[in-house]
């Protein structure tokens, strides 16, 4: 795949491309965050575009030659409101943190008081993270998740933001299986006049398909990553309201960047195309059910998954009966050729580089054009890697098993 160039160039790295490509053929990928972008997607991220400045926005840029990066941009923006029904959309942000960045950078000042979800319970870094900008530069009041039922309180929130009276609420998270009711949301930041940003990165594909309700009828601003249930190229973006449109494509230029990708915003424009489809909304709910009966076949199979289960295409599993840490169980299930991601469960007494649980997605697999029948036998497969933790023997018969079927569903045909 668009090798033979770099074969001649670098073949070092033309053959680092090739393990990498061979990886993700032959191992199955359970990483709630990714995805398989087609090859229109990423024929576009290697396109001529990336040799263009194009400071500014359509029509008003700081370069000349710009009429075609233009027309990119503007047909990429002009498909995200089909696909999302924003008033406002800004396609530059390089990645989702720097989408959420420019959000605060447009409303808050140094100092403001931002009412987040808390990372060990499934927020975000970005999201007010004392190791990230937002956590140094804001005043945080982390909100959790009620100890019980492990989903949001809705009543605890409204009382912690009444008390705190934060500028901005932000919702939406990194690994939390369940509803976000962002009608809600907005009710409890009205009662304080708060703005309320939803990031949706992790769900972004699922709103398309109506799999989640859409916060944009609610927030006032609504940001999101392009390459996770989107299946785009890597990158950020921000919806708002037209009365915050301004405010918004000052904060992503000048206020944080300089060029936009052309390259990555054409690809985006590609990757929204092939979202507007019938086909990719049935992926979407296709996702949906597989995480559903994956965690069926994994309570079948005596784990407990955070919060009893799944609305949307992730789950967390909570390994602490099998006296497993997240951290060995990443490496076990790794070694039967399932990738996944440690993660912290909801009041973790495991530091978030052990954990506690593993969290699984189902948007890569189903991009695969995997249905419930291949679940169950992911399901199992997790479930006999961890129950034979110590067995390399077993572990490489599940290897096998799993190459297999990831080569009945191959990823780029
Ligand atoms: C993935 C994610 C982001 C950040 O995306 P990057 O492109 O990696 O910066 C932001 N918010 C949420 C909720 C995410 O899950």
């Amino acid at each position: 795949m668009f090798m033979s160039d770099i074969l001649k160039v670098d073949p070092e790295m033309a053959a680092v491309l090739e393990r990498e490509l061979n990886r993700q053929e032959t191992r199955l990928d359970l990483i709630a965050s990714e995805n398989y972008a087609s090859k229109a997607v990423m024929e576009a991220m290697g396109c001529v575009l990336t040799n263009k400045y194009a400071e500014g926005y359509p029509k008003s840029r700081y370069y000349g030659g710009c009429e075609y990066a233009d027309e990119a941009e503007v047909l990429a923006i002009e498909r995200a409101k089909k696909l999302f029904g924003a008033e406002h959309i800004n396609v530059q942000p390089h990645s989702g943190s720097g989408a959420n960045m420019a959000v605060y950078f447009s409303v808050l000042k140094p100092g403001d008081t931002i009412l987040s979800m808390n990372l060990s319970e499934g927020g975000h870094l970005s999201h007010g993270n004392p190791a990230s900008f937002s956590g140094q530069l804001y005043n945080i009041i982390p909100y959790s998740v009620q100890r019980e039922t492990e989903m949001i309180d809705y009543d605890e929130l409204e009382k912690l933001s009444k008390e705190h009276k934060p500028q901005m609420i932000v919702c939406g998270a990194s690994a939390y299986s369940r509803t976000i009711d962002f009608k809600r949301f907005k009710e409890i930041a009205d009662m304080t006049d708060a703005y309320l940003l939803a990031d949706v990165a992790h769900i972004a594909g699922l709103i398309v398909a109506d799999a989640h309700p859409s916060p944009v009828p609610y927030a006032d601003f609504v940001t999101t990553t392009t390459h996770k249930t989107l299946r785009g190229p890597r990158g950020g973006m921000v919806m708002c309201r037209e009365e915050f449109a301004k405010a918004i494509n000052k904060s992503v230029f000048p206020g944080i960047q300089g060029g936009p990708l052309m390259n990555t915003i054409a690809a985006k424009a590609v990757a929204f195309k092939e979202a507007l489809t019938d086909d990719f909304k049935k992926d979407q709910i296709q996702t949906v059910k597989n995480a559903k009966t994956l965690s069926e076949t994994l309570i079948q199979n005596g784990f407990r998954i955070v919060s009893g289960g799944t609305d949307n295409h992730l789950m967390l599993i909570d390994l602490t009966s099998f006296n497993i840490t997240g951290k060995d169980a990443e490496a076990v299930c790794a070694k039967a050729g399932i990738v996944l991601n440690m993660n912290t469960i909801p009041f973790d007494k495991q530091k978030a580089f052990i954990a506690s649980g593993i969290r699984v997605g189902t948007p890569a697999a189903t991009t695969r054009g995997m249905k419930e029948e291949e679940m169950k036998f992911v399901g199992n497969a997790i479930s006999r890697a961890i129950k034979n933790a110590g067995d390399d023997a077993a572990l490489e018969k599940i290897r096998l098993e799993v190459k297999d079927l990831c080569e009945r569903f191959p990823v780029y045909k």
